[in-house]
């Protein structure tokens, strides 16, 4: 049976960048495509997610496309508007998010309203449908079992679990450790600040645990990370001990921060003290890479 395959459309956080520096990992803000048997899930809607969009309206796919959202920070969202196959009667497209109170469906609405975009999502003629999920309420997508869960990033945020046959896959795309501050808003139960950290990170690992491939936030240089810590992001440091102590086997830097050249981001992963077993990329706009 053929690998699933996983696509970088878009690999940089915060804001898209058009400079010479990053001219190698790529400009586009977050989206991943991810291809097993024929179906296809897209992970996050950053301005990578228009290129995307291109191809599948040029090659349109079996079966229905579905849209996993992490948070809607601008950077994950921006691409929506310029999605081609959300304009198509041909194609039907199910948005998927965590269940929250402000409901995605009316934030990527208000992202398209007039004063900001000249058509309406009620507009776009695809058979749009949202669906939203508990957090760790298993869900099935085509021969794609997945989990969501919430993760320390300021407001709403989570990460997927995608098990793909024996293969797991973890989008851990935005995140800061639960050491420092508290970011995440309005977890359920009410939990004091010490166990709401111990919650988020136990998340962490329970998202990236024994995966094949995590794709995970390495914004920060270390010394960024000492300067910014309330901005939710992490370091590669942090993204290690993640994967040491899930015992990962793959793990692909992530939402590039554009204030680090691509030549040091190549610098910071020869120089990374990868665990036993773990392989680091940097996840680089344009490639496909098979999870085999
Ligand atoms: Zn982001
Ligand atoms: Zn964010």
């Amino acid at each position: 049976m053929n690998a699933p395959l996983v696509r970088f459309w878009g690999v940089r956080g915060s804001f898209p960048a058009a400079l010479d520096s990053c001219r190698t990992l790529g400009g586009n803000t977050a989206c991943v495509e991810v291809e097993w048997q024929g179906h296809h899930l897209i992970l996050d809607a950053g301005t990578g997610i228009r290129k995307l969009g291109e191809r599948l309206v040029a090659e349109p796919p079996a079966h229905p496309l579905h849209l996993l959202v992490t948070h809607p920070h601008w950077d994950h969202i921006q691409g929506f508007p310029f999605f081609a196959p959300a304009y198509s009667p041909e194609f039907q497209l199910t948005v998927h998010s965590l269940r929250r109170k402000n409901k995605l469906k009316h934030l990527l609405s208000d992202q398209q309203q007039a004063t900001f975009f000249s058509v309406p999502v009620e507009r776009m003629q695809s058979e749009l449908s949202f669906q939203e999920w508990d957090e760790g309420e298993p869900f099935t997508i085509g021969p794609f079992q997945v989990q969501t869960w919430r993760l320390n990033h300021p407001g709403i945020c989570s990460g997927y679990r995608i098990q793909m046959g024996e293969h797991v896959l973890a989008y851990v795309s935005d995140v800061a450790p639960s050491t420092d501050y508290l970011l995440a808003d309005a977890l359920p139960g009410r939990p004091t600040r010490q166990q709401a950290l111990k919650r988020l990170f136990e998340n962490q690992l329970r998202l990236a645990e024994n995966a094949h491939t995590v794709i995970y936030d390495t914004f920060f240089t270390t010394q960024q990370y000492e300067q910014r810590s309330h901005w939710g992001h992490s370091t590669l440091e942090q993204a290690l001990d993640v994967c040491k102590r899930g015992k990962v086997k793959n793990l692909f830097m992530f939402h590039h921060n554009a204030e680090i050249e691509d030549a040091q981001q190549f610098e910071r992963l020869q120089q990374c003290q990868a665990p036993k077993g773990l392989k680091v990329f940097a996840a680089q706009e344009g490639r496909t890479v098979a999870c085999d």
